[in-house]
């Protein structure tokens, strides 16, 4: 059993929203550590954070884990994504919320519990709707973010509130938005998406009635834009993607 000590560990090591990859953008296989967050004990999959004194090593480089969006299988980016979640989610609850002591790492759940008064804290996840609205046969709303310094114009999209239900916060989050009223609210597809720890809720909308006002510190421009007149649309392999193809070209939404 002498070679069991050199059995290496896929790993996601992570620098802030940065990951370590080869040129191909494939995994580093490491030795494990004790302080690793083991990711899926069956398949030796880890997750660690690369400390800045930390080299690189030679032949690998970090990448921004949104860009392997176009790299990577959707299977692939969510289980990194869900690999810097819970490492994020580790680091911010070092400390009990309830009492304020030191916390552990439960040995077999995601949890970090306190050791002086049991308070277990998981990682939680933020619901986010998405909405994509259309006008007539042919018309969809696209609005660009006021933060967004490129041309890129996007959908409506928010957190959910404490005791609203999603279509509710379609509705709300539209209004506040962008002025105007939609009706026929249809639940599209989900997609976890870990900046920082959000699931968005993708549904789709038909406009009721309003005219377009702005919610200026939030949204920069929106307009109705005819099917085969758009500007450009957020990347390939986001849930807004899939989300204007599929009202456009009637394309399944992915699972
Ligand atoms: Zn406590």
């Amino acid at each position: 059993m002498s070679d069991q000590t050199t059995d290496l560990s896929l790993a996601y090591i992570f620098h802030h929203h940065q990951l370590l990859v080869d040129e191909n953008f494939q995994l580093p296989k490491v030795e494990q550590l004790a302080s690793d967050l083991v990711f899926r004990s069956g398949d030796q999959i880890i997750a660690r954070d690369l400390f800045i004194e930390e080299d690189i090593p030679e032949g690998y480089q970090l990448v921004p884990i949104r860009q392997l969006i176009a790299q990577w299988t959707k299977i692939q980016f969510e289980q990194a994504s869900r690999a810097l979640q819970l490492l994020e989610w580790r680091r911010n609850h070092k400390f009990c919320s309830h009492c304020g002591h030191e916390t552990e790492v439960h040995p077999r759940e995601y949890a970090m519990v306190c050791p002086a008064c049991r308070y277990h804290q998981y990682p939680r996840v933020q619901p986010c709707i998405i909405t994509v609205i259309t006008r007539g046969q042919d018309e969809i709303l696209l609005a660009k973010n006021a933060k967004n310094t490129s041309n890129m114009y996007g959908l409506i999209a928010g957190f959910v509130e404490v005791g609203e239900t999603l279509e509710e916060a379609v509705t709300r989050e539209t209004l506040e938005e962008v002025g105007i009223k939609v009706k026929n609210i249809q639940y599209l597809a989900s997609q976890p998406w870990p900046f920082p720890s959000n699931l968005m809720l993708a549904f789709k909308a038909e406009y009721e009635s309003g005219e377009i006002v702005l919610q200026e510190e939030e949204i920069s421009d929106a307009k109705f834009f005819k099917f085969n007149a758009l500007p450009e649309i957020p990347i390939s392999g986001s849930i807004a993607h899939a989300m204007i193809e599929h009202v456009i070209h009637n394309k399944k939404m992915p699972d």
